[in-house]
């Protein structure tokens, strides 16, 4: 038996109740359920009141009224909720109905759903939402993997609820990724490409407050112009915003009163542990994980602060003309760093298409990385002019190496790296920490370096370990008795 609703959604938290309303606002009908089931009486009770919704108290009743072939999307907990209701809903479910989960799951999980469920019978698609309760209500990125044969059944409703990019606002924001978990993996390095460009933005922030003098005023005004450049981005846009807020409960500005501890729910570090396992770069996600990690070491760090002393640039006056001799007056400072942000923004996004494609050369998905730029082109949090033209790069070379090769970014990296170089230079000579900036530098330098210092390293490892070596003027491997040439 089945009913008449076009959609299934399990899971009325945040993100779940947003995307049923948004389903049902495009003209579906749509049944919804919860763990706990008050939640169903709020929601029909609320938000759903009059709308064409079906409300539902037990799994059964609610696979029941879904139509066949069933769409029924999971919106709950990452990681054992899931496994838990794949486990109650197939008995009620019949072949070809298909199984999305929206959460932001490990890739390796639904590598294995997507097993067992085709096993029974059914579809089961791991889907990437991004862009929070206000994306999820009004169009979010949606990165849908899994089993191929569910796309064309869920092709229309998806591309209708997601975000739309594009001059005539009608591309929408959700593409077929590719197998198994490969939704999940380029929701995962969108998160990790979110935090890499979050740290960015924090670095390029204490620059031009502890260096620059600028106040929150100032950084408003700053940030507004950047976001009418090449750097326009959400993330930008929302950094202005928080330069405005004042603080309610007191003095001046919210920003300020905001303990510098940061948190994190994991994907950064999922991106870092797998960049690791796939042996790429990735150092703008590990970096960006690291400076979190240090932030959350507030106390030790306020114990540090008595002791360790940094440069004394700050008050000596040869110093500080070295520094202005490399960056400037304030405007040119401003501008220095805003070609540092962006340079290294670019490095980032290179970084973490890169690792995309290792990760699809690893597990046979052959992503599409101009459909996967296109994704990120609205609805989600690295939302930017650019991914224009990073879809423009693949679109010209769908099997690009690096993005930096691409003659536009080879272009603005060039422009941009020598006011990025003196401002890791004079962030250097000043004490100030610029870890993704450097980082990101520094791939940049060793990427374009045809000879590393790798080979004194191979003998290194040769001398105490025997792990031999290759020769550049000779095929084979060797090995020395490094010890007896002394
Ligand atoms: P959430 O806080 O991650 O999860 C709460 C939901 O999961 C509730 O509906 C809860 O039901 C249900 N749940 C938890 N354990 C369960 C179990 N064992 N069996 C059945 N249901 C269970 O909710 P969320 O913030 O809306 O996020 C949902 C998913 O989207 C997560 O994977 C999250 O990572 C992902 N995501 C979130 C955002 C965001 O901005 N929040 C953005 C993108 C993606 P009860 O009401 O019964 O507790």
């Amino acid at each position: 038996m089945s009913g008449d609703c076009d959609f299934g959604l399990i899971g009325l938290a945040v993100m779940g109740e947003n995307l049923a309303l948004n389903v049902e606002s495009r003209g579906y009908k749509v049944a919804v359920y919860n763990r706990t089931t008050s939640k169903v009486d709020d929601l029909m009770e609320g938000r759903a009141k009059g709308k064409n919704f079906v409300g539902t108290h037990t799994i059964e009743e609610f696979v029941k009224s879904v139509k066949r072939p069933r769409k029924l999307m999971m919106l709950v907990k990452a990681g054992p909720a899931v496994d838990a209701l794949i486990e109650q809903l197939l008995p009620h479910c019949e072949p070809g109905d298909i199984i999305i989960d929206g959460g932001n799951e490990y890739y390796l999980h639904t590598e294995r759903r997507v097993k067992e469920v085709e096993a029974a019978g059914l579809l089961y698609v791991g889907c990437g939402v991004s862009g929070g309760e206000e994306g999820a209500l009004k169009g979010p990125s949606l990165m849908p993997g899994g089993s191929a044969e569910a796309w064309p059944h869920i092709k229309e409703m998806f591309q209708s609820i997601a975000a739309k990019v594009g001059p005539n606002d009608d591309i929408p924001c959700c593409e077929w990724l590719g197998a198994g978990g490969a939704g999940n993996y380029v929701k995962m390095v969108h998160n990790g490409i979110e935090y890499g460009d979050m740290q960015l933005i924090c670095e390029a922030y204490q620059l031009l407050h502890e260096l620059g003098g600028l106040t929150n005023d100032e950084l408003y005004d700053v940030f507004e112009a950047w976001n009418a450049g090449e750097l326009q981005s959400y993330l930008i846009e929302i950094t202005r915003d928080i330069f405005s807020v004042k603080d309610e409960q007191g003095d001046g500005h919210l920003v300020d009163k905001i303990l510098d501890v940061a948190g994190a729910k994991g994907t950064g570090k999922w991106m870092s542990q797998l960049a690791l396992d796939l042996g790429v770069p990735s150092t703008l996600v590990t970096t960006a994980v690291f400076a979190r990690g240090l932030s959350a070491q507030k106390e030790a760090r306020v114990r540090a602060s008595e002791t360790l002393n940094g440069p004394s640039a700050a008050s000596n006056p040869e110093m500080q003309a070295i520094a202005k001799s490399l960056v400037g007056d304030r405007a040119e400072f401003v501008e220095a760093v805003r070609q540092a942000l962006y340079a290294s923004k670019i490095v980032s996004y290179a970084q973490g298409f890169v690792q995309l494609q290792a990760a699809s050369a690893e597990h046979g998905w052959g992503l599409d990385y101009g459909a996967a730029a296109l994704l990120w082109r609205g609805g989600c949090i690295i939302r930017a002019q650019f991914l224009d033209r990073i879809k423009e790069a693949f679109d010209k070379d769908a099997n690009l190496e690096n993005l930096l090769l691409d003659e536009y970014f080879e272009k603005a990296v060039e422009n941009a790296q020598e006011k990025w170089r003196k401002v890791v230079a004079v962030a250097s000579i000043m004490g100030i920490p610029v870890p993704a900036f450097s980082t990101a530098l520094c791939y940049y330098d060793g990427y374009r370096m045809a000879r590393l210092p790798a080979n004194l390293l191979q003998a290194q490892r040769d001398y105490f370990g025997a792990h031999t070596y290759q020769r550049t003027d000779q095929d084979g491997t060797f090995h020395t008795e490094w010890i007896q040439l002394r």
